[in-house]
Formats: C-alpha cells, structure tokens, sequence
C-alpha cells in the first residue's frame, strides 16, 4: 500500500469517534486552496477563472494552519491552482506535518522536481500527482505537450528521495476504458497509488462538451473494473467509493466531509460549488443549507459523482456496515447485473448562477481591504513624518 498502515488506523480512530459522539457532519479532508493562480491552463479546469487581483492573492502560512486546527480534520489535501507556486508551501507542509495532519500535495509537478528540497519525507506527507491518462491524453488534457514526461520524471524523481507518491487522474467523457485500464496499469509500473474522479461539470471550465453524466460514469468505471479482475491496481479509494462509481450503491453526497478553504475564506457548500463564503468553519456548518444541495435536491449536482462529496459517504457506510464494506473488498467491484436505482431528479431545484457576483464581492473586498491599507500606511508615515518635524 502506498499509504502508511498507521495513517488508516488513524483516521479510522477519528471516524469512530465522531461516530461514538453522535455527530451527525464532520471533517475528513480539508481542502486547503492557498492560492488559485497555476502554471496550466486545463480545459476542464473551474478553478483558474479569476481576474488577477485574485490569482495574485495567497493564503499565508500562518492562516493555512489555522484553518488546520480550526476544521479539525485529521487530513489536508492543498490542491489550488499550483500549490508549488505558492513561495510559503514548504513552510505550510511542515506546519501541518508538525500538526500531525496527513498532507496530500496536489500538483501538476512541472515545479515538483525541482523544489524537492523544500520538503521532507514523512509518513504524514505525500505527493498527489496530476495525470489525467497516458502521454498523449494527459498532454492533451493540461493543454501542453511535454508535461506528462516531466510528470513522470518528477514522480521517479519524489520516489528516488524516499517521498509517497500517487497519482489522482479526473475522468472526462471521451476516454474509453481500455486507456484507463492502459493507464492504470502504467501505475503499477510507477509503483504509485491512484485515486480517480469523474470530472465535475464546472460551469468557468473551458471545455463543457467532455462531462460525464451519472449514466455514463457508472458504465464506464463497470468496464474498466471488468478490465481489472486480477490485477494489482492500487486505488486510493476505499472499496465502497468503487462500488459507488460503478453504480452499485445508491448514496447521497456528504459535502461537509471535504470542506474547501480558500482566499475567500470557507466554500458554500463544497469544494466543487462555490456559493457563498464564511468568515469560520463552525459559521460554514451552521449556516449552509445542507438539505438543499445533493444530487436530486439541486441541478448543479445532478451529474456529480465526485470523490469529494461521496468519499466521506462511503467511509461512514462502510463504518455502518463493515461486513458490506468487507464484501466488496473480498469478491471486489460487481460488473455485471442491475445497478442500484438512480436518484430522481424530477424534483431537484434550479441552478443559481452566482459565480459572477461572488467574484465582483470578492474583488470589492480586496478593493477595500487594499485601499485601507494603503490609508493606514500613508497615515503612519504622515505620523512618522510630523514626529520628526516636532524632534
Ligand atoms: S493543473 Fe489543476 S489547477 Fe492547474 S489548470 Fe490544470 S486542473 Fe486547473
Ligand atoms: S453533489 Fe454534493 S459534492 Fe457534488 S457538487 Fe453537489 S453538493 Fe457538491
């Protein structure tokens, strides 16, 4: 495995312990966004639409770790944008490994070689690896030849010095079931762990045509586990979330497991959909309306099948029902037969398009905050100025 053993007892210790609490919403994964600006340009992309006045802002490393403790969960995924573009990154990974919470840094690797130095080997820390596929898609994927090769070199690279390294590749339409078999068996090659997600249907991203609906998911993740059968693929997922993709359990999301902090401050309600933000985590979990979000409950959720928001559902069934969750881990992924029934979506409630006025709220804030602090600067050395007048 290439997750540390300890790292699974930890966190089940944390799982049932919420439980043995009775609470009914907790944090698994924080998903920390220092800042949003990349040195890509993906076209399934929704993170990286942003004027520069927000593609210029960063968390700093002092509010990365009290987000940290504030959500209390006992892992931290950074994705971003780029988080190695990030001058601080080193500095924020060993906060938080000095915390002792479990780091996933997500990168695309084109800095991943060459800022190894900034970090150490721990079994708190490992790499995440961006690769949607094998050379040709991944390249194509990212919108640039050449980064699948320099991917790989900084992956042998992050091995070689004694870093866990995996690699989360996001599934679109189009990418048949043989190159993800093809794909995933290069893993094995690697010698890398695999997490992998249907892509979800940003409504910035570039490329709008290459979505996954649920129907399509559940089918094509069916024929890849088919192509599977015997192999040694090395999913970082646990057994239910595969069933799930494969259309054999029928859950609803849990979108508070995977809460997003970001520049803004927390997400509403996901990682995934930004609809409004809070100054704290515990005003994020008071105040959302969780009941209106989920697929079946709200358009924008209709086709998501996203690790982040049923991840956190399979870990807590698989807590509820451990001798289902050692089923599926004996005889593996059904692929053949009738899948669980499907949400009814006849009832879900219209989309919001709120992504533009979040922005201009946003940028209004940073306006302000710039211009105040521009006025506190000019006022100090007005003050300075006058102190040295009257001496
Ligand atoms: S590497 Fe990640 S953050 Fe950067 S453009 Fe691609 S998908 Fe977006
Ligand atoms: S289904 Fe859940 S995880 Fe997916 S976008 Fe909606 S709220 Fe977020």
């Amino acid at each position: 495995m290439a997750i540390p053993f300890f790292k699974e007892i930890k966190i089940g210790g944390y799982l049932m312990k919420q439980k043995l609490l009775g609470r009914k919403r907790y944090p698994l994964v924080l998903m920390l966004e220092p800042l949003f600006r990349c040195n890509l340009a993906c076209v399934g992309c929704g993170k990286i639409d942003y004027p520069n006045a927000i593609l210029n802002r960063r968390m700093s490393a002092q509010e990365c770790w009290e987000a940290a403790e504030e959500c209390g969960a006992p892992m931290v995924a950074i994705p971003g944008g780029e988080p190695l573009i990030h001058k601080e990154i080193g500095e924020i990974v060993r906060g938080l490994v000095e915390r002792k919470k479990f780091v996933s840094l997500c990168t695309n690797a084109l800095l991943l070689e060459k800022k190894l130095d900034l970090f150490e080997p721990s079994p708190y820390l490992f790499f995440s690896v961006h690769l949607d596929g094998l050379k040709d898609h991944h390249d194509k994927a990212v919108s640039q030849e050449g980064v699948f090769d320099k991917a790989v070199s900084a992956i042998k690279a992050a091995k070689a010095r004694g870093f866990t390294v995996n690699v989360n590749a996001t599934i679109f339409d189009g990418h048949s079931a043989e190159e993800i078999a093809k794909f995933l068996d290069f893993t094995v090659e690697l010698g890398v762990g695999v997490s992998m997600s249907p892509g979800y249907a940003y409504e910035r991203a570039p490329d709008q045509e290459h979505f996954l609906n649920r129907k399509k998911t559940k089918k094509l993740f069916r024929d890849v586990f088919a192509l599977g059968k015997g192999k040694k693929w090395n999913f970082m997922h646990s057994g239910l979330f595969l069933d799930f993709l494969a259309g054999n359990q029928e859950y609803e999301c849990k979108p508070w497991g995977m809460p997003a902090r970001n520049i803004f401050g927390w997400q509403k309600p996901c990682y995934l959909l930004g609809e409004g933000y809070t100054k704290t985590f515990k005003e994020l979990m008071d105040t959302t309306d969780w009941d209106t979000y989920g697929t079946g409950k709200y358009e924008k959720c209709a086709d998501c099948m996203a690790h982040c928001g049923y991840e956190p559902t399979a870990a807590d069934a698989a807590l509820t029902n451990p001798l289902k969750a050692m089923w599926v881990a004996l005889r593996g992924v059904k692929t053949e037969g009738p899948m669980a029934p499907e949400i009814d979506l006849s009832k879900q409630r219209p989309a919001q398009y709120v992504f533009s006025s979040e922005v201009q709220k946003r940028l209004s804030d940073i306006r302000k905050e710039e211009a105040e602090a521009a006025a506190a600067k000019a006022a100090a050395k007005a003050e300075a100025a006058s102190a040295s007048t009257a001496a």
